[in-house]
């Protein structure tokens, strides 16, 4: 550190080629994340300084935390649902099976967990101490609910299903895993993290949420598909009982006791999601999902014109191509600017199309997409 601090001028001008060095969202067909919602801007500004972690201080964000959570909830099928604002999709998964493990008594605790997890399980195993047991995935990668079950014993404190894939976009089938979670009494957590901004706003009705019953709870961000500030993750429950394993002693703050994992953590995350949601209403997701899965289907019509056709048909904007050579078609898209990202098995080209792109953009896309392929032909 200098001894002497820079005029904020200068301090600025570094930030400014910092940010020159990021990439713009423009041609980001990788991220999972978007531009946030101007409204979820302001609001984060406006509670910049505001800290959840004490929130004895802070009972006007608090209770904007407590109104994002109903709204949530009610979105997910369960007016009366519990549960906080998270950092992200990571911390409230690892909060939900903490709360699995701690509310039964086992040695040696595992859990099952689709093949298409989001590599937090992984954390999560090597955090918690539980072994994350892998399921496999049906033609159309979703759990098979066979698989689940053959995988589960008397160590088994949870099991896990994902509703809206990061690979793939696909739903778990939430009522065959509910079905047995409630013939076993076992914990059963969605991960929605991606999807719980989607789904409901989908033509299709799926049954992932609070709604089927023996779901107990659900991961659901905020800061992807629900237009707000990073870091906003949502974790939610069923009921109160879930909390009180979570539940730990402050006695040096205005507040007698802390569910979240992180200690002080930010408010202004919290106000965000609360502007957004407020302020864009069922209606207004609705519309960004339609365009989005507007231009999902336009992004597959484009490429099968060139031959290529999807994994499987998008269930929400996300699309996975079997294109040969991966890595060339990658890099030469690089080249022009776009970036892309991968599925693992079987290995092909994952687009994520976020509210971000523009029409002029995707079809830029599909051009350069057209171009490279017939390069590397
Ligand atoms: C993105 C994602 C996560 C992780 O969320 P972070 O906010 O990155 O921690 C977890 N699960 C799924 C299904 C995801 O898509």
């Amino acid at each position: 550190m200098n001894q002497r601090g820079l005029s904020e001028e200068k301090v600025l001008s570094l930030l400014r080629s910092a940010r020159l060095r990021d990439i713009p969202y423009e041609r980001v067909l990788s991220s999972m994340c978007t531009k946030p919602h101007p409204v979820a801007v302001k609001a984060h500004m406006q509670f910049i300084e505001s800290n959840l972690g004490d929130f004895g201080l802070f009972s006007g964000t608090k209770e904007l935390e407590e109104k994002v959570i109903r709204l949530m909830g009610s979105l997910l099928g369960c007016e009366g649902a519990c549960g906080y604002i998270t950092t992200g999709g990571t911390e409230s998964n690892i909060q939900a099976l903490r709360t699995a493990r701690n509310l039964v008594n086992k040695k040696h605790p595992n859990v099952v967990v689709p093949s298409s997890a989001h590599f937090s399980f992984d954390k999560i195993a090597d955090l918690l101490g539980i072994e994350v047991r892998k399921a496999d995935l049906d033609g159309e990668f979703k759990v098979d609910a066979g698989s689940v079950e053959s995988l589960i014993d008397d160590s088994t404190i949870a099991l896990v299903g994902v509703a809206g894939s990061t690979e793939f976009g696909q739903i778990d089938p939430v009522d065959e895993l509910a079905d047995i979670a409630l013939s076993r009494d076992l914990f059963l957590h969605v991960d929605a993290a991606f999807g719980g901004f989607v789904i409901p706003f989908l033509d299709k009705k799926y049954d992932f949420d609070f709604s089927v019953r023996g779901v107990t709870s659900i991961t659901s961000d905020p800061h992807k598909m629900g237009m707000s500030t990073i870091p906003a993750g949502g974790l939610l429950f069923r009921d109160e009982t879930c909390l009180s394993p979570l539940e730990i002693d402050t006695p040096y703050l205005t507040i007698r006791a802390q569910h979240s994992l992180t200690g002080t953590r930010s408010g202004a995350a919290a106000a965000a999601a609360y502007a957004v949601m407020m302020h864009l209403g069922k209606d207004g997701y609705k519309k960004i999902i339609k365009r989005c899965m507007e231009l999902t289907d336009r992004l597959v019509e484009g490429v099968e014109e060139f031959g290529i056709h999807p994994l499987i048909e998008p269930v929400m904007n996300i699309v996975s191509l079997p294109v040969p050579d991966l890595e060339g078609m990658r890099r030469e898209l690089r080249q022009r600017g776009w970036y892309t990202s991968i599925t693992r098995s079987p290995r092909a080209m994952r687009l994520i199309v976020m509210p971000h792109l523009s029409d002029e953009a995707l079809e830029a896309f599909i051009t350069d997409f057209g171009e490279c392929l017939k390069n590397l032909r």
